[in-house]
This record gives C-alpha cells, sequence and structure tokens, in this order.
C-alpha cells in the first residue's frame, strides 16, 4: 500500500488536554499575592474544606501535587520495607513510585479487557501474607470496582489508597469518589479536571489517618499538645518522624478553590464532546469506544479509542503518526508502568500482565478538555475517521 502524506486539516495544533483559566481565577491568585500569606495561611484549610465537602469525606490534607499526596498516604499506611503494594500496572508511575518511596515492592495485578481498570480477581491471586495496601487507580475518570476491592481488603486487613487523579467528581454507585476509599488521592496538574498548578489533596474519613498526614507533609512537625513528649513553652514544637516539606502554598490553594467553583461546568463539557465522539465513533468496526460499567458515572479526564489493529493496514504507530501530521494532539496512556527501565531493573519482565500489553499496542488518546470548541471537536472526529477509512482492510 502507497505510504500517505498527511497534511494538517487545521493551522495550529490541538492539544490533548489544556486547562481552562478565567479573569475570576486570575483576580483571585492576585488578591493572595497582595494578602499577608503566601502560604500555610487560611487559603489552604478553606480548599482541603472545599474539596471534601464536595466529594463527601470528613478530612482533607492538600500537598505540593499528587505525587507528594500518594507518598503521604503510603506512609500513613505504614508502609515500609519488604511490603508488598497490589498496584495497576495501566497508569501514570507516580502510583506505584509511591511504594518505592516507601521501601515496598508493588505487585502488579492485571486489568479488566472491558473497563481497563485493574480486575478484582487477579487483585485477589496476588494477595500473600505480605500485602499491606491496594493502590487502584481510576483509569480515565471511571473508577475503579471499588465495592469488590473494599470487599477484598476488608478480609485481607489492607488499607485501600485510592488514586483518584482522574476521577474528580466521578461518580461509583451514586456516591462520590473520595468518599468511598480508606484515602483517595486527587491531582490538580493543569490537564486534570481542576487545576492548582501543581497540587495534590487526600481524602478520607480516619481522623487518624488525617493527622498522620498533616504532620507527614510537614517535616514530621507537631504543635498540637496531645501529641507532644514534653513542652517547654509557647515556642515549643517537636520532630517526630522524618516527614518532609510536600505543602501547597496559598497561591495554589485560591486558585483551587476558584477553579473547583466551575467544576460542574468543566465536567458537564468533557461529557458533551465524550457524547460526540460515541455518536461518531462507535459504528466504525475498526474501533472500540471506552465502555462504562453501569455502576460507574466518570467525570472523563481521557478519552480513549482502543485500535482493532487486525482490521486496519496500519499499526498504532502510524495511526497515531497520521493523527500527529493533522495537527490532531493525540496520546497515549499509557506504556505499562513496570515496562519502564527503572522497574525491569528491579526485576519485572514483559508478559507480567499481558491484558495492559495488549491495551498498550491498540490505544490512542484523543483531545478532550473542557475549552475544545465545536470546530475542534469537528477537526478530531474528521481526522480519526478519515484516516481510519483510508487504512481500513
Ligand atoms: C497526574 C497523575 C498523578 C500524579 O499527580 P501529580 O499532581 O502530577 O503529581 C498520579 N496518578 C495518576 C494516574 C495521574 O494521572
Amino acid at each position: 500500500m502507497q505510504k500517505v502524506q498527511w497534511k494538517p486539516i487545521r493551522n495550529t495544533f490541538l492539544p490533548y488536554a489544556r486547562q481552562w483559566i478565567d479573569d475570576a481565577d486570575i483576580q483571585a491568585v492576585t488578591d493572595v499575592l497582595q494578602s499577608d500569606y503566601l502560604t500555610t495561611g487560611p487559603k489552604i484549610k478553606e480548599f482541603e474544606q472545599a474539596i471534601a465537602q464536595f466529594v463527601g469525606a470528613k478530612y482533607a490534607v492538600s500537598f505540593a501535587n499528587g505525587t507528594a499526596a500518594l507518598h503521604g498516604a503510603c506512609f500513613a499506611a505504614g508502609i515500609h520495607k519488604g511490603d508488598e503494594v497490589i498496584c495497576t500496572p495501566m497508569t501514570f508511575a507516580a502510583s506505584s513510585n509511591c511504594v518505592l518511596y516507601c521501601g515496598g515492592n508493588p505487585v502488579f495485578a492485571d486489568i479488566d479487557s472491558r473497563t481497563y481498570n485493574m480486575d478484582p480477581a487477579e487483585i485477589e491471586k496476588k494477595i500473600t501474607a505480605r500485602t499491606k495496601a491496594i493502590i487502584p487507580v481510576d483509569y480515565t475518570g471511571q473508577p475503579a470496582q471499588l465495592d469488590e476491592i473494599m470487599a477484598l481488603a476488608r478480609k485481607h486487613h489492607l488499607t485501600v489508597i485510592e488514586d483518584g487523579a482522574h476521577s474528580l467528581g466521578s461518580h461509583y454507585k451514586g456516591k462520590k469518589v473520595g468518599s468511598i476509599s480508606d484515602m483517595t488521592m486527587f491531582s490538580f496538574h493543569p490537564v486534570k479536571q481542576i487545576t492548582s498548578g501543581e497540587g495534590g489533596m487526600i481524602t478520607t474519613n480516619e481522623e487518624a489517618y488525617y493527622e498522620k498526614l498533616l504532620q507527614f507533609r510537614s517535616h514530621g512537625i507537631t504543635r498540637d499538645a496531645k501529641y507532644l513528649e514534653k513542652c517547654d513553652g509557647p515556642w515549643y514544637y517537636e520532630m517526630q518522624f522524618l516527614g518532609y516539606n510536600y505543602r501547597m502554598t496559598d497561591i495554589q490553594a485560591v486558585l483551587g478553590i476558584s477553579q473547583l467553583s466551575k467544576i460542574e461546568k468543566f465536567i458537564d463539557a468533557r461529557k458533551q464532546i465524550v457524547e460526540r465522539y460515541n455518536e461518531a465513533f462507535q459504528a466504525i468496526p475498526e474501533l472500540t469506544v471506552p465502555y462504562q460499567h453501569p455502576d460507574t458515572d466518570s467525570s472523563w479526564h481521557l478519552y480513549i479509542l482502543r485500535l482493532k489493529t487486525d482490521k486496519i493496514n496500519a499499526d498504532r504507530r502510524e495511526i497515531f503518526e497520521a493523527l500527529r501530521a493533522q495537527n490532531i494532539g493525540v496520546n497515549v496512556h499509557y506504556l505499562p508502568v513496570y515496562l519502564h527501565p527503572y522497574y525491569r531493573e528491579l526485576g519485572y519482565e514483559r508478559g507480567l500482565c499481558p491484558n495492559a500489553e495488549k491495551h498498550y499496542d491498540e490505544i490512542i488518546t484523543l483531545p478532550l478538555f473542557p475549552k475544545m470548541t465545536e470546530q475542534d471537536v469537528r477537526d478530531v472526529i474528521q481526522a480519526v475517521t478519515g484516516t481510519i477509512s483510508y487504512l481500513a482492510k
């Protein structure tokens, strides 16, 4: 078959994700810059309370970013050297790096090939006497099978740390993500549902986790009289374990607060684009549109098309490059984590999670963000349908 020279179908490159910052956001940040507190000020608690209220959790603790928040959650869960933590391979590396930070060993359980989330039956097979926790990821925004995972955790006395970096605003059986697991992490990186520049949060209903997380993100220091070994005077504080400076600033927090007030609008816009994509692609025999489990209602961080490569005269790479050449900013989420060189050096090998490896070979992430225009959406649909119909067998 003749190789085609794909030409741009639009003048500007359309990215796969982009934040939406408006004048109110800028004003809120400016106000904080002119205030007394750039960090450790009142906006921190205000953002934490707003997130806790939004997801329906008792407590929320903010962090400098989502990765730091995951580190804090693993620390609070008591992950130590030699402990095993069950992780999904189909995620960003931070979801299991946090286990390594604590000296633990990530154990990868394969994904369900319909939802692309960690399969509870695979999790159960991986539980041993050394297992301490499970870290499910709500991949693309679709919540993992949380009831099954929580039941396994209760049966085997494990902690569930949900990576909700994709799923702020998603629901599982009518409940908001962030109110269900022992601890849930959210990220406010600019590609996520709302942004604070960099930023992260853990929500929990357990007071003990809450207190540990607060102390961990500030050097392991406490001033709380009920925890001090002694008290020399009003200046006195103690560093009781090795924590970090993982604090969010008030500048980040106020941006987060302002963004959170618009989250329903952002999610509605994402859902409308997803509907358009599904309508355009679901009848194309060479493509699989994202399956949604009836227990879930996704806030749609990512829209991932799976290619039926046996029906196409091209592999994923050629299709990816064809779409990029047309100025459509497609992406791939993700290389299975254990195939990264750092993990392979730790001893993880190809073949560990066959469903995840096959998934990786066949996926393309399409642009999806609330500020996309009607023309942007049409460009993506035109490029994808044109490319696939040309390359179909
Ligand atoms: C974005 C992301 C993180 C990390 O969040 P940061 O705020 O960028 O540190 C962790 N897990 C997943 C699945 C993510 O997408």
